[in-house]
């Protein structure tokens, strides 16, 4: 095997939307820096950021009822869904800014308008979805929503949910017109083509092995040229792990005091993909329910209009399941390798914890097709299983760790970012909100690790992000102005999108 040995500024590892989000905002920011890429497959966005792999909702809390949690007074905590909803808008901003500049050339290739709705039956839970309603509608980040529990109106918005109804339980739904359809595996290769076009070095088939420091303080990689069939090392000041799953593992070798006492928790997907144009057609939104109690988050399934290779689509899922990949190429010896000396308690004590979530998973991986139908039909009644094929979506992997809140091994459902003292490595860890807050995460990795640049580049971070460092939610005006902008340049006004 032959030795290739080289040196960089910047190292990106992973090829998915965080490595093409932070390459992109790194090069508008330091024109001659020169930035390395290996991504272990042939392609970019092939993992979680493909379009089958994730669900493409904007995450902007519009729709998703575990961001507004029910306080034992019964008030409703909206805290997180402002979080979420402003991180979105550093998204907009961003995706608008490229478009502006022309370095994304149509929009309508990645960004769609879609209603999120919130759908719940039953009176406790129309209860809950009315107060959320009212905390939320009165907020200028979620203006515009609307609430009904008219069955009449609830038709016009969901045809297709309403149809073949039997129960007499209180049905209710929230409707917002903001709502987006992203698809992440389109912007992820928009982007990663723009940056081959600024000279950025792209290794494809280049799996990282390893990362150790140099007697420097620089990082060092060792890359498996798949398909040469040889070893390369390369250098760099700055590490970016934006492996996806893979990034705990990649952490792990830095050997970085912050890498210890973690650990990952698999959750494997699955999506009923509707093939029948009748069907398809007769939907318009993307339609979240409430999780069954004991369920975690992330499987909430949820009816929702997409557009993919340009083409309207119906999916339903994710259904969770358990798998012990990290990836959805990954190794069935993944999640045993990731255990460790430094985080073999921190693994233990989450094992003991979530026993219940694991009996959950593995229940829902051994679903039959006639049961997942029958979730299926909780939300379109007259649902028939020929209409419905089922593709594997991506991993996710959830972040565990101690915490003072949760105690040892505390499962996280979060996205964090993990760095080392000195800014020099920075990883991306867990899978919620995701993609969608792909802007505010790679902010916070540059401003972790580049102190140093702050006031140089604050003046070009405005540029791209008009809003950065103004609270939105506390700038009704601005609000408004930038919402107004983006949804222009984004062709995010129309209430039926045209498409081919
Ligand atoms: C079922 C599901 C539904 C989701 N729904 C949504 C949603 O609706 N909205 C949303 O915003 N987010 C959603 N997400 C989350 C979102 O998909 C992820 O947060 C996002 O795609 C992560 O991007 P990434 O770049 O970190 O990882 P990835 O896209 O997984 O990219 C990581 C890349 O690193 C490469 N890699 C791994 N190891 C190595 C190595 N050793 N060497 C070189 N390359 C390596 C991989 O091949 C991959 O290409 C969902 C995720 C899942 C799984």
């Amino acid at each position: 095997m032959s030795i290739k040995q080289g040196k960089t500024d910047v190292i990106l590892i992973g090829a998915g939307i965080m490595s093409a989000t932070l390459g992109t905002m790194l090069k508008e920011l330091a024109p001659d820096w020169e930035i390395t890429v290996y991504e272990k497959l042939a392609k970019p966005g092939e993992e979680s950021s493909n379009e089958w792999n994730n669900a493409g909702t904007g995450h902007s809390a519009l729709c998703e009822l575990n961001y507004t949690p029910e306080k034992p007074d019964g008030s409703i905590d909206i805290t997180k869904a402002v979080n979420v909803n402003e991180q979105f808008q550093l998204s907009r901003q961003f995706w608008s800014y490229l478009v502006s500049k022309g370095l994304i050339h149509n929009p309508q290739d990645f960004i769609r308008p879609i209603p999120h709705m919130s759908l719940v039956e039953g009176e406790a839970n129309v209860a809950f979805l009315k107060k959320r309603f009212k905390a939320l509608s009165a907020h200028p980040l979620f203006e515009g929503m609307t609430f009904s529990d008219d069955p009449e109106q609830l038709k016009e918005w969901i045809p297709l949910v309403m149809e073949g109804r039997t129960s007499n339980e209180p049905i209710a739904a929230t409707k917002s017109d903001a709502g987006t359809d992203v698809n992440f595996g389109a912007l992820t290769r928009i982007l990663f083509d723009h940056l081959e076009r600024q000279d950025v070095e792209i290794n494809y088939k280049h799996a990282v092995q390893d990362i150790q420091r140099t007697p420097e303080g620089n990082w060092e990689v060792k890359v498996h040229d798949i398909e040469h069939n040889r070893i390369e090392y390369h250098t760099a000041k700055f590490i970016f792990i934006g492996a996806g799953g893979g990034s705990l593992p990649l952490l792990q070798k830095t050997g970085i005091p912050e890498s210890k006492h973690i650990g990952g928790f698999p959750v494997s997907g699955l999506f009923m993909v509707c093939n029948n144009p009748e069907v398809i057609n007769r939907h318009h939104a993307k339609v979240y329910g409430k999780a069954k109690v004991g369920a975690p988050p992330m499987s909430v399934p949820h009816l929702d209009t997409r557009y993919i290779d340009h083409k309207k689509c119906l999916l339903f899922g994710p259904f969770a399941g358990f798998s012990p990949k990290f990836l959805k190429t990954g190794s069935n010896l993944d999640l045993i390798g990731s255990v460790k000396p430094n985080n073999v308690v921190t693994m233990l004590a989450s094992g003991a914890k979530n026993v219940p979530l694991v009996k959950y998973l593995i229940g829902q991986l051994l679903l039959s097709d006639e049961k997942r139908l029958e979730t299926l039909q909780e939300f379109i009644p007259d649902a028939r299983l020929e209409d419905w094929d089922v593709v594997v979506a991506g991993q996710r992997v959830q972040v565990i760790k101690d915490t003072e809140a949760g105690g040892k091994g505390t499962l996280q459902f979060g996205t964090e970012v993990v760095t080392a003292a000195d800014g020099s490595v920075a990883a991306l860890l867990g899978a919620s909100p995701g993609a969608s807050t792909a802007v505010h995460v790679m902010l916070e990795v540059i401003e972790k690790c580049f102190p140093d640049r702050k006031n140089a580049w604050a003046p070009k971070i405005k540029e791209m992000i008009p809003s950065y460092g103004v609270r939105l939610a506390e700038n009704p005006e601005l609000l408004h102005q930038i919402h107004a902008e983006t949804a222009e340049t984004l062709g995010l006004t129309e209430k039926e999108p045209a498409y081919r």
